[in-house]
């Protein structure tokens, strides 16, 4: 049993069962024993792997689209250059790194950080020293901003409801013979997707989305958001728990696997234009890579590279943008204050 797993029962004892919500958060985020806290969980020793992780190529293409946007903007002396739950801190990195060919943009981004991991945090320092980091969106400067978030709505607490036979009910944690179970409870939510099946969303994805929408609406500027899920809303469990590579049950293993689900990508569109923002278009990673030269950099890199390090190269970015891999279901949405230009390669032909 895990530490988490008999702090998890006692509170269900006192509290009765957990929505999934509140289960995620205490998996994620408990201080002591949460996933994320005190722990670094990528890569191949790790749970999972994002596309920072794979190929420095991602970072390099994302410091492209990062001038460009600065560009879009005016090219103003001074902007926040802010990335949502960093990781490792590779990505910005890489961004950095394509930053200094280009001085003047590079001396003008002042870059902030959202984590709430004391561990990511010092990973993050080690990559970017000069970053300065927040809890939450609600503190960031209030000036141009440009920022990135790559698999970050994911690790949201969503909450699950399920209609059965035309009754709702409310997906909860409860525990049945000292272990875990995700049990139904009546609810009087109303879905508003018809039909039976398990219907998803999540309050403080759309609360942080709402926030971000509306300092972009205040400071101007850009977010850019890369996430696996869909582009309408629809009904189906997304939930999955990671553990070395594998899923594993979301009850399995709590505060030792990654927990996360799909971002429903038109909730969260909704959510950043009530705040006053903008969308400024959707695309899947594979076509966004690709525009920003995913082909091309590739190729460069692979011309000075051994034989080992070219079949790797090109199948990081197979791995990035082929559909059947990475470049279907991970999808790049922009979004951009409301007097905004639509930043390249969205609105491109
Ligand atoms: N963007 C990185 C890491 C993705 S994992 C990459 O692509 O490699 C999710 C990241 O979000 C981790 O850094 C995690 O600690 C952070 N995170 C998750 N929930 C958070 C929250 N509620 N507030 C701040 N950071 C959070």
């Amino acid at each position: 049993m895990t530490k988490l797993q008999s702090i998890l029962i006692r509170t269900i004892g006192e509290e009765g069962p957990l929505p999934i919500d509140r289960y995620m958060a205490l998996c994620l985020s408990h201080p002591q024993f949460g996933y994320y806290m005190n722990r670094d969980p990528f890569g191949t020793e790790g749970d999972f792997t994002t596309s920072p992780e794979i190929s420095q190529v991602f970072g390099e293409l994302l410091g492209i689209w990062v001038a460009q946007a600065w560009q879009s903007l005016g090219s103003p002396r001074n902007f926040a250059l802010v990335e949502l739950g960093p990781g490792r801190g590779t990505l910005m990195a890489d961004i950095v790194r394509v930053l200094i060919k280009l001085p003047d943009c590079a001396k003008a981004a002042d870059i902030h950080f959202v984590e709430m991991s004391p561990t990511l945090r010092e990973a993050q320092r080690q990559r970017v020293p000069n970053a300065t980091w927040h809890s939450s969106t609600a503190s960031l400067p209030a000036k141009p901003t440009i920022l990135l978030a790559n698999e970050f709505f994911d690790a949201l607490p969503i909450r699950q409801f399920e209609r059965k036979q035309g009754r709702v009910y409310e997906r909860c944690i409860g525990v049945e013979n000292a272990a875990l179970n995700i049990g139904l409870v009546p609810s009087p939510r109303q879905l508003p997707l018809a039909g039976d099946g398990i219907y998803e969303d999540s309050s403080i994805r759309d609360a942080v989305a709402t926030q971000l929408g509306d300092h972009l609406s205040k400071t101007g500027g850009y977010a850019l958001v890369i996430d696996y899920g869909h582009l309408r809303t629809a009904l189906g469990d997304t939930l999955q728990a990671l553990k070395n590579h594998r899923h594993i049950a979301i009850t399995e293993q709590p505060g030792e696997a990654d927990i996360t689900s799909h971002v429903d990508l038109e909730s969260l569109a909704r959510a950043f234009m009530a705040g006053g923002a903008r969308i400024a278009g959707i695309q899947t990673q594979g076509e966004f890579l690709q525009r920003m030269g995913l082909e091309q950099r590739t190729l460069k890199l692979t011309s000075k590279a051994t034989p080992q390090q070219r079949t790797d190269l090109l199948a990081a970015s197979t791995r990035l943008a082929h559909p059947d891999q990475m470049g279907q279901l991970f999808k790049v949405m922009a979004i951009s204050g409301p007097d905004n230009p639509v930043p390249y390669p969205f609105g491109a032909a």
